[in-house]
């Protein structure tokens, strides 16, 4: 599998467990406000290919890590896109960690046999928009129908799973938030995350807006109707 970059260890980023997190690169998705255009844009890609890690020295480092790391989390980018995934998930698991797969839903197919093969351990899938506004919001490529199969698989699944949505003024006025609430009816957790300017893939998102830290509560009050578990990550 490609592996763009390798984050030695986190405590935070897969839940109640030390990790370690490797990304891969390329994106089918195109949201403007996305903060790792170096993992999404091909040209981008490419510049950075000669530095990616082969996984035999992924392997050799977790080798390295058995006694201080519990967990791998393969995250973005797309990870779905790597047609190598379930193998590399396997691998992992053969030496004893367990997994986090961070991803957009895009690819339910590649999710469903992930689960039923028991390959990972936790799910992470952003939920960006309301169906309706998810090809606005993300580009040609991404499929609605494909996004609302991946939800609905992950609230069905007994492996524990989040979802997340990085929410904005520009992007996601009253009616939007409504439609995704309704969308995530029967999700057991949805992390809520503040919009931070700074390095975006499209320049018109350099001026979107974050809600404000009042505003926010007040959408996690909103989505609590309908998901019993909002909680801000800041
Ligand atoms: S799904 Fe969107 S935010 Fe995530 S890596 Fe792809 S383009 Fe960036």
């Amino acid at each position: 599998m490609l592996i763009s970059g390798i984050q030695p260890c986190t405590f935070l980023d897969f839940p109640e467990k030390t990790a370690c997190i490797v990304f891969t690169p390329g994106c089918n998705f195109r949201c403007a406000y996305c903060h790792n255009p170096e993992f999404v844009l091909p040209e981008r890609i490419k510049e950075l290919r000669p530095g990616f890690i082969p996984e035999e020295t992924f392997f050799r480092f977790l080798d390295r890590r058995q006694d201080l790391l519990d967990g791998v989390v393969v995250t973005g980018g797309e990870p779905t896109l790597m047609p190598d995934l379930l193998d590399f998930l396997r691998k992992v698991k053969d030496k004893g960690f367990k997994t986090k797969l961070d991803t957009n839903g895009n690819r339910p197919a590649v999710l469903r046999r992930a689960l039923d093969e028991g390959l990972v351990d936790y799910v992470a899938m952003d939920v960006k928009t309301s169906l309706a506004e998810y090809q606005n919001l993300a580009g040609p490529l991404a499929d609605p129908s494909a996004i609302a199969e991946s939800i609905e698989l992950l609230k069905a699944s007994a492996v524990p799973s989040e979802f997340r949505s990085t929410i904005l003024q520009e992007l996601h006025p009253p009616s939007v938030l409504d439609d995704m609430a309704k969308l995530l009816v029967g999700a057991k957790i949805l992390y809520l995350q503040k919009f931070r300017p700074g390095v975006v893939l499209k320049p018109e998102a350099s001026s979107y807006h974050p809600f404000s830290d009042r505003e926010m509560m007040q959408i996690a009050d909103f989505f609590r109707a309908t998901v019993p578990n909002v909680i801000i990550r800041s």
